[in-house]
């Protein structure tokens, strides 16, 4: 199924300031939340696809992403929805988000799971290179990668404690926050910060898995499936949602992040979209015309070089280029040719040379001069 702009989802402009894309998120998220919308699924879905559009656009690295490659550039690899199947739930979207509805419904449930203002740990994010040859990018490839980081501890489900057992944390009284009060000038002043005791947790294990230590994580190596999409370039970078770090006691998921790497073509220049290659002929073909057999990304191509062809002469395979990332559209490969005039002479081969010299037909022409590297530039590469 084809995904939805991010900025349609929303209902703003590309050009929307932070204020806006949040207000909008804020109307929507109100507009389709659980608690509103009881046994809804299709509110449901709603809910998370907004929550999915506000989570790129809110990311000023994301967004930027999204901006130039589309959806490909945040969530391209993985397959369908790098949310839904990537594993943004319900509980996450709470968690991550929780604080843009304000009071609107009063503290925040949590979608029923309870943990109301509480800190929810984050994995970190994993980077990883992939280097893909031009024929993979041409066609897409999937990618089997080893990635050494942090799972949810098998032994303890990721809890950290033993039995799966919990103590409210004693310092905070389980809200995860402590509030001070100071004496200042002005009064007494109240701050609030993160309970240095449980972490913000709200929560403290009772007995500790001695596989994770009471972390609830442990390092493995997990062999990762990356679905690349076609069109890819040197330097993009793809993200998978929740394939990153695990988070310690049951958080949310870091991302992975992609990083694409090009191979160089023996014998094909990237240009875009766009392939160039650049076809040496014999001074004998060019002048009667020849067939030649030229590389393409995925196998060999025949084309025709007609009598009387100058140096320069560009021939042009449409579709024969690579995808975009983002639409239908396909380059073309570009072929320009050049003319190979003789370094080594015989003295019969100069003597024939001679008597051709004097042939009118043997001048040069500039009526029949090829254009120039720039003016094709600008056809084709603007
Ligand atoms: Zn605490
Ligand atoms: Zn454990």
């Amino acid at each position: 199924m084809a995904k939805r702009d991010y900025y349609e989802i929303l209902g703003v402009d590309k050009n929307s300031g932070d204020d806006d894309i949040k207000k909008a998120y804020r109307k929507l998220a109100i507009k389709y939340h659980p608690d509103k919308n009881p046994d809804d699924k299709s509110a449901e879905e709603k809910f998370k696809e907004a929550a999915e559009a506000y989570e790129v656009l809110s990311n000023p690295e994301k967004r930027q992403r999204y901006n130039q490659f589309g959806h490909a550039g945040v969530n391209g690899a993985g397959g369908a929805g790098g949310f839904s199947g990537g594993g943004m739930n319900m509980d996450d979207i709470f968690s991550q988000f929780g604080d843009i509805f304000g009071g609107a419904f009063g503290g925040f449930s949590g979608g029923g799971s309870g943990r109301g203002g509480r800190r929810v740990n984050r994995g970190t994010n994993l980077r990883v290179k992939v280097k893909l040859s031009l024929k993979d990018i041409a066609n897409g490839v999937e990618k089997k990668i080893k990635v050494n980081k942090h799972v949810s501890c098998h032994t303890c489900n990721g809890s950290g404690a033993k039995n799966g057992q919990f103590e409210t944390c004693r310092a905070c009284n389980g809200s995860g926050a402590v509030t001070r009060v100071q004496q200042t000038i002005l009064g007494a002043m109240q701050t609030q910060t993160t309970c240095g005791s449980c972490n913000g947790e709200g929560r403290i294990v009772k007995d500790k898995c001695n596989t994770c230590r009471g972390d609830g994580i442990v390092r493995e190596e997990e062999v990762i499936t990356i679905n690349i999409p076609a069109g890819v370039a040197e330097g993009m970078q793809l993200s998978m949602n929740g394939k990153g770090n695990a988070a310690p006691r049951g958080g949310i998921n870091g991302d992975l992040l992609i990083v694409i790497e090009e191979e160089e073509h023996p014998e094909l220049k990237r240009e875009g979209n766009h392939l160039i290659y650049y076809l040496q002929i014999g001074f004998p073909d060019a002048a009667m015309g020849t067939s030649v057999e030229i590389p393409t990304v995925d196998a060999k191509a025949k084309i025709k070089v007609e009598p009387g062809t100058q140096s320069g002469k560009v021939l042009r395979l449409k579709g024969k280029g690579l995808p975009d990332v983002n639409s239908y559209g396909r380059g073309d490969l570009l072929v320009e040719i050049s003319v190979y005039t003789p370094t080594l002479l015989s003295n019969d081969e100069r003597k024939m040379l001679e008597q051709l010299k004097t042939s009118k037909n043997f001048e040069p022409n500039p009526n029949k001069k090829e254009r120039g590297f720039f003016d094709r530039m600008k056809e084709y590469f603007d």
